[in-house]
């Protein structure tokens, strides 16, 4: 899977996605990263790229040229109209589902706006999605974009190191993650749930299903009203079979 991003400020892509497990990913060729300067395609002698807004007020706009030809020639680098992503307090909050659904694209372009922003005939001309971090506004769209390649790596096959790893986890299936526990197997008096020691996987199993869905209940109400809804025929399903099976005996 192919990452384009379009910044002023490339280092910050590549010092903060060069380390640790999307680092290896790069390295191992299952993610690439291409940083790309729309500063670069800045057409004047001073390379500025940036101007004062029409109609007053205060800070400086992204002018809407080095952006489109720096979009342009990314376009066409990668020979077809790819998934165009806009970092944008005003967009659609990125979440894990729109993780996994762009996790199966070969390429996405991130465009980063920086100052008040980008000058809106740039976005006119690229038509690209628009995507929020969440609400509240940052100086520039580089860590929306750090953030949400970090989490689309992850869910690329190969990158974590099972493929199931990315499965159990929060947000996977509706439920926030069990409890998890590592050695020693006692810490200040506090002991690890004696289930998770049994070497019983179905029981395993039950256990942390059972959690998540009570943490869930507790930690986001929201989600768990969402799941119980989702899953209620489950759960009638599961009654009958416990009436079923008394009715047997
Ligand atoms: N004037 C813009 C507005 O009110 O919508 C905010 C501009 S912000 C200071 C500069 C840039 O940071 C934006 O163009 C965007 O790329 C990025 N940005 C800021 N907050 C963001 C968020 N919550 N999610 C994604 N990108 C964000």
């Amino acid at each position: 899977m192919n990452f384009h991003v379009l910044t002023l400020f490339p280092e910050m892509i590549q010092n903060a996605l060069n380390e640790s497990i999307t680092g290896r990913a790069i390295n191992k060729g299952l993610i690439s990263l291409n940083t790309v300067n729309i500063r670069d395609y800045a057409t004047n002698k001073y390379k500025h790229v940036d101007d004062y807004c029409y109609g007053g007020g205060s800070g400086m706009l992204m002018q809407a040229e080095p952006v489109w030809l720096c979009y342009k020639d990314v376009e066409k680098k990668i020979g077809k109209r790819p998934r165009v992503l806009y970092m944008s307090p005003q967009g659609r909050t990125f979440d894990q589902k729109f993780a996994e659904e762009l996790s199966k694209e070969d390429d996405v372009v991130f465009l980063c706006g920086h100052y008040e922003g980008i000058d809106e005939r740039a976005l006119e001309l690229i038509q690209p999605e628009e995507v929020s971090l969440g609400d509240f506004v940052l100086t520039g769209g580089e860590l929306p974009a750090i953030t949400m390649i970090d989490c689309i790596s992850r869910l690329v096959p190969g990158v974590l190191g099972k493929d199931d790893s990315a499965v159990y986890e929060t947000f996977y299936d509706g439920l926030v993650e069990y409890p998890q526990y590592t050695r020693p197997e006692e810490y200040m008096g506090l002991t690890v749930p004696k289930v998770l020691l049994s070497g019983d996987h179905k029981k395993v199993e039950e256990w942390r299903r059972n959690t998540a869905i009570e943490r869930t209940k507790i930690k986001r109400p929201d989600m768990y009203e969402k799941y119980m809804e989702e899953h209620k025929n489950d759960f009638v399903k599961k009654k009958q079979k416990r009436v079923n099976k008394s009715s047997e005996i």
